[in-house]
């Protein structure tokens, strides 16, 4: 009998394509697992990140692939927009994991995206919150670049949205 807990545990291993470290569930991008009782089908919903990234079919094909190596037979994944995604979805996990990457973790907020978090955001190597925002646009949409005037590094963050 398949369970609901069982495919989280086999997701764990999907990871974002750009971040080899967060996993999909820890990404917050697979909104809901569900088994039907009779045919044991499973379904899995996943909610798109950032519209400028396009890593959504390559993860959705990871999370096939898994299902398909577990020896699932009926599955379907499914693009949901329902639930919307926001950086408020990174688990707690999930953001240690960023951190150790060497990218800062989006800030937990509250209704409205504040600019003014975007400009003091906490160092990943040292800590401190004495850094400059260089540019909102990274390498890629999903990344803020930021320097750090106490340790005197550039980093990125992985932006609130
Ligand atoms: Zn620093």
């Amino acid at each position: 009998m398949l369970t609901k807990e069982q495919i989280l545990t086999w997701l764990e291993e999907v990871k974002d394509p750009e971040i080899p470290v967060l996993s999909l569930i820890d990404l917050g991008v697979i909104t809901d697992v569900t088994v039907s009782e009779n045919d044991e089908k499973v379904t899995v919903e996943m909610t798109p990140t950032f519209s400028g990234c396009p890593a959504m079919d390559y993860m959705k094909r990871n999370v096939e692939e898994v299902l398909a190596k577990n020896g699932v037979q009926n599955f379907e994944v499914r693009m949901s927009f329902d639930k919307p995604w926001d950086s408020n979805k990174i688990s707690e996990k999930g953001k240690i994991a960023l951190k150790n990457f060497g990218l800062a973790p989006p800030p937990e907020y509250n209704l409205i995206l504040d600019l003014d978090i975007l400009e003091h955001v906490n160092c990943p190597y040292c800590n401190s919150d004495n850094t400059d925002l260089k540019t909102p646009f990274g390498p890629t949409l999903c990344r803020s670049m930021h320097y750090c005037n106490n340790c005197r590094q550039m980093f990125e963050q992985f932006k609130p949205l």
